[in-house]
């Protein structure tokens, strides 16, 4: 039998664990976030996922992606720095050790990335935090599974939990799996769902209840993933990153759709709300 425990994300909860900005302080206090990701066609991800880490707070921030994306990277985001990875999609990733790194947004599985970042994978022994094809190329093969550093937060959808770790009867059926994964691999899974559930190695569970169908929309994922990536790389913990990461995305999206609507807000206008989410907690 295993030993569970649940918790609901509240405001309350999430009050207590966010720490305001320290006045003292300059760029270096707030972490090193690399953005790895991008592919030919596929640059906007990394687009909103650096967006979103610089809006999340981060202190630098670098985007690791191939040259194809260099201007509107660079146009985009000018206050993030490049990193050439690759001509049309990354064959190479050259990680700074200092940062704390996200990965997947817009990769791609051309057999080139797979390879170098499989071999990246091996070396790597630091949290990461693991989205979209970052995940679906891990689940090419099952043996993949065990290069996943310790204590790495992954954010899978239901499509590509079912990819990695394979299919079960119902979403609570695929919670229980969860749990199990997360202690064997010493990982915490962020399922992504209507809401969204939180499991850390030791098998506790945070459900979100922030967040609406205006995030049923590409791109929505893209800027999670820097949410998450911020907040590792600004100190909180692994546990603290993935439960504030989930309810402050939630809580810009709501910000959002009062604005927008549900039907007309995107990723770039979640992102927006960021601010008026930090106002809440200051
Ligand atoms: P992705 O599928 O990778 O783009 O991720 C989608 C993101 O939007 C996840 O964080 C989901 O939790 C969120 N999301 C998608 N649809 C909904 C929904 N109907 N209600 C609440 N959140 C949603
Ligand atoms: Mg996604």
């Amino acid at each position: 039998e295993t030993e569970t425990s649940d918790f609901v994300i509240t405001d309350e909860i999430v009050g207590k664990k966010f720490r305001i900005r320290d006045e003292f302080s300059h760029k270096g206090t707030y972490g090193k976030v690399t953005i790895a990701g991008g592919s030919y066609g596929k640059i906007g991800a990394v687009v909103l996922a650096t967006k979103s880490a610089m809006k999340s707070g981060s202190g630098l921030t670098f985007t690791l992606a191939p040259k194809c994306g260099y201007e509107v990277l660079q146009t985009s985001n000018p206050e993030a720095m490049f990193i050439e990875g690759g001509i049309d999609f990354i064959d190479n990733f050259e990680i700074d050790e200092h940062a704390v790194c996200g990965i997947g947004p817009g990769l791609g599985t051309n057999e080139k990335t797979v390879k170098s970042f499989l071999k990246f994978l091996k070396d790597y022994s630091k949290p990461l935090i693991l989205d979209a094809d970052a995940l679906n190329i891990i689940s090419q093969d099952k043996n993949n599974l065990k290069l996943i550093p310790k204590k790495s937060i992954i954010t899978p959808h239901p499509k590509e939990f079912e990819r990695l770790f394979g299919a079960t009867e119902n979403s609570f059926d695929r919670l229980e799996f969860a749990i199990s994964k997360a202690k064997e691999l010493t990982i915490y899974i962020v399922l992504k769902d209507h809401h969204t559930q939180v499991i850390t190695p030791e098998g506790k569970v945070f459900y979100n209840i922030t967040g609406n169908s205006g995030l049923a929309k590409g791109g929505s994922g893209d800027i999670l993933t820097g949410i998450l990536t911020s907040f590792l790389a600004q100190n909180y913990s692994e546990e603290e990153s993935a439960v504030l990461a989930v309810w402050f995305h939630g809580k810009a999206a709501e910000s959002a759709s009062e604005k927008y609507s549900k039907e007309s807000m995107l990723p770039t206008d979640v992102i927006n709300e960021f601010g008026n989410v930090f106002a809440e907690l200051n």
